[in-house]
C-alpha cells in the first residue's frame, strides 16, 4: 500500500513525538532528516515525518523549506499532509505557524485547513479557543518567557490572525461534542464564508477521535502530537492503512550499549545520578575540553576499556546549574555549548565505528550534534521507552547492522531511563 500520511514538523524532536505517536497507533513511520537527497527504501512504511528546522527562523525560510518538503511528500503520493508544530503553538507575530500553513494550503489547492494544537496526554487542551498548559492559560504557563518565541496571547484565534491576512474561525467544543457530521458542516460552512484557518477546541481523547473522523480526508491538517493518536484509525476505517502486529518491530539490536549526556536538564541529572548508582561514567568538563583533545582521548580509552562488557557506559557533560554557570562564566554560553557538543559529537562517530551499536543521547542540541555528526538521514521508529521517546534505528555506510539510537530531550523519561532503555532494548 501506498504511504498513507506525509508529516512536515518544524523541529527535529517534535518530529519523532509526533512519530512516536503514529507508531504506536499503528503507522510503521519514517522519520527523515531534511528533505531527503536520495531515493528511499519506503516498503513496509505508512507514513513519512520530514524533521525540519523551521520553528525559529525567519518566515521565508520556513514557507521555503516545508514547501520543499510538501514536493518531497507529494513525490511520495502521500494521501494526507501533516504541518506539526509543538502544542504550546510556539510561534511569533510574524510567523512561523501561519505564513507555513497559507503555503502549504496555496501549493495543494485547499481552501482550509484546522490546527489542533492540543495533547491532552500531556495537559495541552484548547477551549473556546484559549491553549490552556494544565491549568493555566498558556500566557500564564511560563511560556510567556520563552527566548525565542513567547507565547502571551492564549487566545489562538487571535493570535494567529495576527501571522496571516485570512480569515481565522472557530471549532468550538459544543459543535464537536456533537459529532463528526456536525464537526464537518461547520467547516463546510466556514469555508463558504471564506474561513481559511480553523482553531480546533480540543479537551480528552474523544474530542481526538471526533477530530479525526472529521478531518481523515483533509488534504491538510496541522496540529500537535495529539492528533496523530488518533488519526491512524481513521485511515483503518477508510481502508488506507493495513493492519500490522507491531507497527515499531526493528531489526534486533547488536552492538555495546553507550549513552552520551550534553542534556543539563533536571530529569537528566537525576537520572544519571541513578545510571551512576549501577554502571560507571566519565564526566567532561567543558572547561579543560581545549584544543588538546587530551580529555577526549581519556573519554575514549575509558569507554573502549568497557566496550565488551554488557552493561552500558555513560559519558556526560551533564552538570549542576552552579557548575555549567562556571563554565559559562568563563567561556561563553554559546561556545561552553558548542565545545561539548562537538566532543561528544566526536565520540559518537568514533565509538560507534568501534562497536557501539545501541546508543542513548540525552539532550535537544546534543542529539542534533550526533545525529549529523554520524550523517544520519533517516530514522526508523520503533517501540516506546517514555513517553515521547522511542527507540529508532538507522543503517550507515559500513556498518552491517542497524545503529540502535534513541534521542531523549532534556525533561523527557523517568528516573531509571538510562539502564531501562537498554533493557526494553533486549
Ligand atoms: P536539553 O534537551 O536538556 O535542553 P540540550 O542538549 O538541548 O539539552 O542543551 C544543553 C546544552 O548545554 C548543550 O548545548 C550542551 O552542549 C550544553 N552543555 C552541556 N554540558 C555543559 C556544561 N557542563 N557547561 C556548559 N554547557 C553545557
Amino acid at each position: 500500500m501506498a504511504i498513507v500520511l506525509g508529516a512536515i514538523a518544524d523541529d527535529f524532536t517534535g518530529a519523532t513525538d509526533l512519530a512516536n505517536n503514529l507508531v504506536r497507533a499503528g503507522m510503521r513511520t519514517l522519520q527523515v532528516i531534511g528533505v531527503p537527497r536520495k531515493t528511499l527504501d519506503l516498503a513496509d512504511t505508512d507514513a513519512v515525518v520530514v524533521a525540519l528546522k523551521s520553528r525559529s527562523c525567519p518566515a521565508q525560510d520556513a514557507v521555503n523549506d516545508s514547501l520543499a518538503a510538501l514536493d518531497w511528500l507529494r513525490s511520495q503520493s502521500v494521501r494526507q499532509v501533516f504541518f506539526k508544530y509543538c502544542s504550546t503553538f510556539d510561534s511569533t507575530d510574524n510567523g512561523n505557524i501561519g505564513p507555513v500553513a497559507d503555503a502549504l494550503l496555496e501549493q495543494l489547492g485547499a481552501r482550509q485547513t484546522v490546527m489542533v494544537p492540543a495533547f491532552p496526554a500531556n495537559g495541552r487542551t484548547v477551549y473556546q479557543g484559549h491553549l490552556f498548559v494544565g491549568d493555566r492559560l498558556l500566557n500564564d504557563s511560563g511560556m510567556e518567557h520563552h527566548p525565542l518565541n513567547p507565547m502571551t496571547d492564549a487566545d489562538l484565534v487571535r493570535t494567529l490572525s495576527r501571522q496571516t491576512p485570512h480569515a481565522v474561525g472557530l471549532l468550538a467544543r459544543p459543535t464537536l461534542a456533537s459529532g463528526p457530521e456536525h464537526a464537518r458542516a461547520h467547516l463546510d460552512k466556514l469555508e463558504s464564508q471564506g474561513v481559511r484557518h480553523v482553531i480546533c477546541d480540543t479537551l480528552d481523547e474523544t474530542d481526538l477521535t471526533v477530530l479525526a473522523a472529521t478531518l481523515a480526508r483533509s488534504a491538510l491538517v496541522t496540529g500537535g502530537s495529539g492528533l496523530g493518536q488518533t488519526l491512524p484509525a481513521q485511515y483503518r476505517r477508510l481502508g488506507w492503512l493495513e493492519n500490522v502486529d507491531n507497527a515499531g518491530q526493528l531489526a534486533p539490536a547488536s552492538g555495546a550499549p553507550l549513552v552520551l549526556s550534553g542534556s543539563c536538564s533536571r530529569a537528566t541529572l537525576a537520572q544519571i545520578e541513578h545510571f551512576l548508582s549501577r554502571f560507571e561514567g566519565f564526566a567532561l568538563d567543558p572547561v579543560a575540553l581545549n584544543d588538546s583533545d587530551d580529555q577526549i582521548n581519556e573519554a575514549l580509552a575509558f569507554a573502549r576499556e568497557r566496550l565488551n562488557s554488557a552493561d552500558p557506559v555513560l559519558i556526560y557533560a551533564s552538570a549542576s546549574p552552579d557548575k555549567v554557570k562556571r563554565a559559562q562564566e568563563q567561556l561563553g554560553a554559546a561556545a561552553a555549548g558548542e565545545r561539548v557538543e562537538r566532543a561528544l559529537a566526536r565520540l559518537a562517530r568514533e565509538l560507534v565505528a568501534e562497536g557501539v551499536g545501541k546508543l542513548l543521547v540525552a539532550g535537544g542540541e546534543t542529539s542534533g550534534a550526533v545525529v549529523s555528526a554520524l550523517g544520519i538521514g533517516e530514522l526508523r521508529i520503533g517501540g516506546q521507552i517514555d513517553p515521547g521517546v522511542p527507540w529508532t534505528q538507522t543503517h550507515l555506510p559500513g556498518r552491517k547492522a542497524p545503529l540502535s539510537l534513541a534521542l531523549k530531550s532534556g525533561n523527557f523519561g523517568g528516573v531509571d531511563f538510562f539502564s531501562r532503555a537498554f533493557e526494553v532494548l533486549s
